[in-house]
């Protein structure tokens, strides 16, 4: 992201996708925040960290920027599960820093979670999925428990059921692939 789009960005309200915070104190929160932004349906969030909730840029603690990139760096590495995807950046805007972390959730993963529990985002609260939803989760966006109906990712073709399975050197497979090229996955 450049300098400009990151400006844009902190001046953004909360939303479904964005969520800010004053201080990298406020970790646990912000990781938690994060875990439902990319476990709701847009699949993908933003976190900074130096703005606070009216909007004012106030900044990161002074220290050593690069050692606590690093450290959020492993902390996400190390507690959200499957492994997320995501990228930390440290800008510099009207001569305050802050630290923005960006995620997203890959179309086969059916929700992440952080520190052993699922959150889920909606609208600006963030709220623990319990264990029904997640379970619910699984059906609609594991496409070994889904059972329809499926949208072709690339035609756009919708299907009631899948049953066509590939022969492989493990034996039998569902197939997920439709006739375009592209793949079936679960259309909700
Ligand atoms: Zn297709």
């Amino acid at each position: 992201m450049t300098q400009e789009e990151i400006l844009e960005l902190v001046r953004q309200e909360e939303s479904q996708t964005h969520e800010r915070k004053r201080s990298l104190s406020l970790q646990r929160e912000g990781f938690e925040s994060l875990c439902g932004m990319v476990n709701a349906d847009p699949a993908q969030g933003t976190l900074v960290f130096g703005v606070a909730p009216d909007s004012q840029l106030v900044g990161v603690e002074p220290g050593d920027l690069d050692k606590a990139q690093r450290s959020l760096s492993q902390t996400i590495s190390a507690n959200f599960e499957p492994r997320l995807q995501f990228e930390v950046q440290v800008a510099e805007l009207q001569g305050k820093r802050v630290v923005l972390v960006s995620a997203q959730r890959n179309r086969d993963v059916p929700y992440h979670e952080y520190d052993g529990r699922a959150y889920i985002r909606e609208g600006t609260v963030t709220r623990q999925l319990s264990f029904t939803e997640k379970k619910s989760l699984e059906r609609r966006r594991n496409r070994d428990l889904h059972t329809g109906p499926w949208k072709c990712n690339k035609c756009g073709s919708w299907v009631g059921n899948l049953v066509s399975v590939r022969i492989t050197d493990q034996g039998m497979q569902k197939s997920y692939a439709c006739s375009c090229g592209g793949e079936y996955w679960p259309a909700n």
